[in-house]
């Protein structure tokens, strides 16, 4: 390796350990946006698995995301994880109509 050789690779390596906090910054970003568009846990939403509450549940929340056909579970715009159409929590908000 002659000279320009090692001083191309030295530069490389160079600009790649300034850009490295940028990337660890941008990934740290991101999975703060993540934990954010997750929602809150269903333990802390009082989530259970079938409601008690007559006429009240997930399937006729506002915040409901119906399932994909063939699946089970939905989703939930407030409360992470997988959401049972027949369930409830305390974030219940009546779908209008
Ligand atoms: S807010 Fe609660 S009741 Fe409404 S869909 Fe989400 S988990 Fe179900």
């Amino acid at each position: 390796m002659d000279k320009d050789q090692q001083n191309i690779s030295r530069g490389n390596l160079l600009a790649k350990i300034a850009l490295a906090p940028l990337a660890i910054g941008a990934f740290a970003a991101l999975q703060a946006q993540e934990a954010e568009a997750a929602g809150m846990t269903q333990k802390a939403a009082g989530y259970i698995k079938v409601s008690k509450m007559k006429g009240k549940n997930c399937a006729n929340c506002a915040l409901y995301i119906a399932a994909k056909p063939g699946k089970k579970y939905g989703a939930c715009q407030a409360v992470s994880g997988q959401i049972a159409p027949v369930a409830y929590c305390n974030l219940y908000a009546k779908k209008a109509g």
